[in-house]
């Protein structure tokens, strides 16, 4: 065949299954196009996941009757000033989102400027124009997109079920909303209202799209460097998901997907939340338009930093402070909060909830503990310890201790020993003095081949963890040492872990990160256990450790190490007082 020119649209529907791969994806640059003309007020409604119409009001500039046909022509934009491509401010510039829409789509533009005396309509349809003609209207734009992919059958065969398009599409506008919480939103999905949202502060936005339980908990954030700017409200520990989904990036006002971002988040939550689940972060970074290539993708949602480790470190630096906050009562979660949806049960092993029962047991039996503190000789509150005096165990698992405000603390004893061992590895790590214990006779662990060769390859990282490997055949590993920190290890659940853990952070992973995610896996196979009876000394030592060690208030799994009643808690349980 000879070559010959691509027809206009074709080249657009060639663009339009890049730029427009599923609803979601027209939804983000309808509402982008609305955020760039400045609206103070953005309604999105959704019929059918967006496959059958998606229609986006705004109140922004609107565009002049005599550009309307410019604005569905391809590449061509009011948004770029000059040809350079190096300040971006607008989400939108490459005028290939309407054009696109118009060659698979049914697409109208109703559109007003406030000069204009009424709004003027075009439609395309399969990427034929039907010419511009006067309409009533009001200031804004009406964009509306039918029977998406109707012209692209190929694109519309890969398309989800209606329910799994819709909830990609509301999650987009959740998103766009997170970026511009100035701007009024309101979104409607088959006639039901998800959301509808005043102009409203950041952090207000972000509770009311987070949730309550979020935004109860949440913590603020903000760092600085140079002339980068990050700030925006994490979850605590305790508050982790099943899936990233309540994770928001904004960069430079654009919501972003990127993955070096996200990847941060992970490491700087790793020790502090079980494996594979996800912390709660809404995060926003500001820095000059010229160290960021949005150019990177049609669909504008992954960056290029100029400095990408500068932006890393910055991110798990601030995270890391933010979450090291030392032991206060004031970071222990309440008794009496609904603490199953803080700490779901699934992700946690068997003995873990039955722990959570003997938790909960315990709460019940807070009569004993009164009688404990009658019993008790008056203990001296020891107001340089906020966790205060031990003053008994209970079913050989919780301590209780009196803090020097008065309030009953229960500590979980099992849960309290991982933090404190994770710690005092990795301490004994950073100064690089693990104490290894070699194996009187070596065990042999077997393995699926592809997880022996994963561990092999980071012989060296757990050799310096004190884990000493050998290959031993394709399905096997032979361990001659391991670190003497722990007990009673089971090297077949700990080397699992560690090959699991290995998989999970994929290869371009920093050595540091690495060892970090291993350190923490170690940890949790080594602890007391709960259920052996402690001397009011060693009570007396574990109060004092968790006081003196970061990150305390919860074990490595995420799971709060105490709890606290105070006076008022106390009062209001036994009727004393409303
Ligand atoms: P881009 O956003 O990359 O410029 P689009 O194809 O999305 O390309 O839009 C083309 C042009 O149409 C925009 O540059 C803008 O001038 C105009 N436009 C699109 N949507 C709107 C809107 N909601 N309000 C005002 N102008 C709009
Ligand atoms: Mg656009």
């Amino acid at each position: 065949m000879p070559i010959r020119r691509l027809a206009e649209t074709t080249i657009n529907r060639i663009a339009a299954g890049e730029v427009i791969e599923r609803p979601a994806a027209a939804v983000k640059e309808l509402v982008e196009n609305a955020l760039d003309a400045g609206a103070k007020r953005i309604e999105v409604i959704l019929a059918g996941g967006g496959v059958e119409r998606i229609e986006i009001i705004d109140d922004g500039c609107g565009i002049p009757e005599a550009e309307l046909p410019l604005a569905i022509e391809r590449h061509a934009t009011s948004k770029l000033q000059d040809d350079m491509l190096v300040q971006i401010s607008t989400l939108g510039f490459r005028g290939e989102a309407l054009p696109s829409i118009g060659a698979a789509a049914r697409l109208t533009l109703i559109s007003r400027p406030a000069d204009q005396d009424s709004a003027w309509r075009i439609d395309v349809a399969g990427g034929v124009v039907t010419a511009a003609r006067p309409v009533p209207g009001v200031k804004g734009t009406r964009a509306i997109a039918e029977d998406l992919f109707y012209a692209t059958p190929a694109r519309r065969k890969f398309l989800r079920s209606p329910r799994a398009e819709a909830e990609a599409a509301e999650r987009t506008v959740w998103r766009l909303a997170l970026a511009a919480p100035h701007v009024a939103f309101r979104l409607v999905s088959d006639e039901r209202v998800v959301f509808d949202l005043p102009a409203q502060e950041e952090a207000a936005r972000i509770a009311a799209l987070f949730g309550r339980e979020a935004a109860n908990t949440m913590l603020p954030l903000m760092a600085e460097r140079e002339d980068v700017r990050l700030s925006g409200l994490i979850g605590p520990a305790s508050l982790n998901r099943a899936t990233s989904q309540l994770q928001s990036f904004v960069v430079n006002g654009r919501p972003v997907q990127d993955s070096m971002l996200r990847l941060s988040l992970r490491l700087a939550y790793r020790d502090v939340i079980p494996a594979g689940r996800f912390p709660v972060a809404a995060l926003r970074l500001e820095l000059p338009d010229d160290a960021l290539d949005v150019n990177v993708h049609p669909a504008k949602s992954e960056l290029r930093f100029a400095d990408q480790n500068g932006i890393r470190s910055l991110v798990i630096g601030a995270i890391g402070r933010a979450l090291s906050v030392p032991v206060s009562l004031a970071s222990a979660p309440v008794a009496a909060l609904p603490t199953r949806r803080f700490y779901p049960l699934p992700a946690m092993p068997k003995s873990t909830a039955r722990g959570f029962a003997e938790a909960e047991l315990a709460l019940a039996a807070l009569p004993v503990a009164r009688t404990v503190f009658q019993e008790q000789d008056e203990p001296e509150p020891e107001t340089d310890h906020p966790l205060g005096a031990p003053l008994a165990q209970i079913l050989d698992t919780y301590v209780l201790a009196q803090a020097p405000d008065g309030s009953l603390v229960i500590i979980d004893q099992h849960a309290a020993h991982e933090r404190l061992t994770e710690e005092r590895l990795r301490a004994q790590f950073m100064e690089g003095r693990i104490a290894t214990q070699p194996l009187l006779v070596p065990v042999v662990v077997e393995f699926p081949p592809m997880e022996t060769a994963r561990l092999l390859a980071e012989a060296e990282i757990l050799a310096r963890l004190g884990l000493e490997i050998e290959a031993f055949g394709p399905g096997a590993v032979l361990v001659r040492a391991l670190p003497a920190a722990l007990k009673e290890p089971d090297a077949a659940s700990l080397l699992r872990d560690l090959a699991e853990e290995f998989a999970e952070s994929g290869a371009p992973l920093a050595l540091e990160a690495k060892l970090d995610a291993a350190l923490a896996r170690l940890a949790c196979h080594r602890s007391i256990r709960a259920g052996r009876r402690l001397q009011r000394e060693e009570m007396d030592a574990l109060l004092r450790e968790m006081e003196a060690t970061p990150r305390a208030a919860t074990c490595s799994h995420g799971r709060p190490t105490f709890l606290k009643l105070t006076r008022a808690d106390l009062e209001k349980m036994f009727g004393r007082r409303a």
